[in-house]
C-alpha cells in the first residue's frame, strides 16, 4: 500500500472509531462515485466505485460500503462530487509511440510550442493522458515536458521525449548524440535500424551497440525501431529497452519469443502506422467518421488528398510491401501476446496523415481484429503501458497515482467503439475541456 493509501485507510479508521460515518476523506477535493472501474491492473472490474482524489492524486478506491448514501456523503463534505453512475471509468490511455510537433513548420501562424500543446490537448480529448515521444523534440518540447508532469494539472497530455533520433556512421559520432539527448534531458534515445524495405542503409551492429551501452551508463533506456525479426534479436542481445514497431518480415520464432520473454522488453505493434503507408491511395473511410473529423487539423486531411500525393501512393512499391507487412505484424502480434510477451500500446501517430488521437482508437480496432481480448488491449495502454516506460505513478486507478482516467458511457470491454463513448477526460484529476466526444 502507499503512503497515501494508508494515511486514507487510518483517517476512516479514525472515523469509524468516533462513531462518525463519513466515507469522505476531509482532504478530498474531488469524489468520483457511481462507476464501474476497471483500474488497469488486469483485476476484474469494481461496481459502485468511489475514487477520491486531491492535488492531482488519486487518495483511495474502494466500493461504495453496502448501506451508504455516497450522494449524501459527498453533498455534505467539502468535496466536489461527480456522480458517475451507469458509466464507466478506466485509466487514460498511454501511448508508448508517439510523436509531438513533428508537422509543425515555419510556414504556420502558431509557434512550435503553441503548436506542440495543441496537439497534446488533441491526444487528450481522445482519451490518450500520456504520449511518450519517440523522437524529433524540439528544445520548448522539454519545458512542455516538464510542465506535463508538474502536480498542477497540466490541462493535455503528460510527454516524455527521446529528443533528437540517434543517427550516425561510427560509434563515436552516435555517442556523441546519445550525450547530447542526455545533456537536453531526454527521457529515452531512440534508434533506427532499418533499410526502409532496402533503400537505405542500415545502423550497424557495431554503432547501435556502442549507442545502448553508452546511453545505459548515461541511464537512459534505449527504444529500437525495426522492421526485421534477425535486427530484433540482434537489438535484445545489444540490450535494447523497448521494441517500438512490430516486427514485420516474417512470423516471429520461438527465439525471439523466448528474447523477448528473458528480457522483459516491451513490444509496441504501431499497426495503424502500416495503414497510413498504404491508406491515402484513396479516400481513407475515415475521413467520413465524425470521431475524427470533429476534431481533426483540416490541413493534414487536404494534404493527404492531394491528387499527385494519392497517386504516387497508389503506384508506390513500399505502400504495396507495407499492407503486407501489416497482415504479418498483425499475425505477429497474436502469436506474442499469447507466448506472455509483454505488449506496449503505441500507434507512431504524429507524422503526417497519423491522427493523433484517433490513431490511437483505430489502433485498439486494428489489435483487436488480430484477436486480442479487450481487456488485453486496454491493459497494453494502461498498467502495462506506465511500468514500460517505467512510470510507476499513471496508468493504474490507485491510491497515490495520478488522477488521469476517461469517463465512458458504454462498457470498455465490450469492444473498440465502446472506449470512442468518451464522457469525460480528466488529468491530474481536473477535466481537459471539450472532452466529450460522445458522438
Ligand atoms: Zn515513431
Amino acid at each position: 500500500m502507499t503512503r497515501m493509501g494508508l494515511l486514507t485507510s487510518l483517517t476512516l479508521l479514525a472515523a469509524a472509531g468516533c462513531g462518525e460515518r463519513s466515507l469522505v476523506d476531509p482532504a478530498a477535493e474531488r469524489v468520483f462515485y457511481g462507476a464501474s472501474l476497471w483500474d488497469g491492473s488486469g483485476a476484474p472490474a469494481m461496481e459502485n466505485a468511489v475514487v477520491q482524489v486531491a492535488g492531482g492524486r488519486i487518495l483511495s478506491v474502494m466500493a461504495a460500503p453496502e448501506g451508504v448514501d455516497v450522494a449524501a456523503e459527498v453533498a455534505a463534505s467539502t468535496a466536489e462530487g461527480a456522480d458517475l453512475s451507469g458509466h464507466y471509468l478506466i485509466p487514460g490511455l498511454i501511448n508508448v509511440h508517439g510523436h509531438a510537433g513533428g508537422t509543425w513548420s515555419e510556414a504556420l501562424e502558431v509557434s512550435y510550442p503553441d503548436y506542440v500543446e495543441g496537439e497534446l490537448r488533441r491526444y487528450a480529448r481522445f482519451g490518450v493522458t500520456t504520449v511518450n515521444s519517440l523522437g524529433g523534440d524540439g528544445d520548448a518540447s522539454f519545458r512542455i515536458r516538464n510542465d506535463s508532469w508538474s502536480e498542477s494539472a497540466p490541462g493535455r497530455a503528460r510527454l516524455l521525449v527521446a529528443a533528437a533520433v540517434v543517427v550516425g556512421e561510427s560509434p563515436e559520432e552516435a555517442t556523441a548524440m546519445v550525450e547530447a539527448n542526455a545533456e537536453r534531458g531526454a527521457d529515452w534515445i531512440k534508434i533506427r535500424v532499418d533499410d526502409n524495405l532496402g533503400a537505405t542503409s542500415k545502423m550497424t551492429p557495431e554503432v547501435f551497440g556502442a549507442v545502448i551501452e553508452r546511453a545505459h551508463e548515461l541511464g537512459l533506456p534505449v527504444a529500437a525501431h525495426l522492421f526485421y525479426q534477425d535486427d530484433a534479436k540482434a537489438l535484445l542481445t545489444a540490450g535494447a529497452d523497448l521494441v517500438a514497431h512490430s516486427v514485420r518480415d516474417r512470423e516471429v520464432d520461438s527465439e525471439l519469443i523466448g528474447q523477448l520473454r528473458e528480457t522483459g522488453v516491451c513490444y509496441v505493434p504501431t499497426l495503424s502506422r502500416e495503414v497510413s503507408t498504404f491508406v491515402y491511395g484513396e479516400r481513407p473511410d475515415f475521413f467520413d467518421d465524425t470521431f475524427l473529423m470533429s476534431d481533426v487539423d483540416e490541413t493534414q486531411v487536404l494534404a493527404v488528398s492531394e491528387p499527385g500525393r494519392r497517386e504516387s501512393i497508389r503506384n508506390s512499391r513500399a505502400a504495396r510491401a507495407y499492407r503486407i507487412s501489416l497482415d504479418i505484424a498483425t499475425h505477429n502480434l497474436k502469436r506474442l501476446s499469447e507466448a506472455g510477451v509483454t505488449i506496449a500500446f503505441g500507434t507512431d501517430s504524429g507524422p503526417l496523415g497519423r491522427f493523433q488521437g484517433y490513431f490511437e482508437h483505430m489502433e485498439i480496432g486494428l489489435m483487436r481484429e488480430s484477436g486480442l481480448s479487450m481487456e488485453e488491449i486496454l491493459l497494453s495502454a494502461t498498467g502495462n503501458a506506465a511500468a514500460c516506460i517505467r512510470r510507476d505513478d499513471i496508468g493504474l486507478i490507485e491510491a497515490g497515482r495520478r488522477a488521469d482516467f476517461i469517463v465512458l458511457s458504454q462498457d470498455p470491454l465490450s469492444g473498440p467503439e465502446a472506449v470512442r463513448a468518451i464522457e469525460s477526460v480528466w488529468i491530474g484529476g481536473t477535466r481537459i475541456e471539450d472532452s466529450d466526444k460522445t458522438p
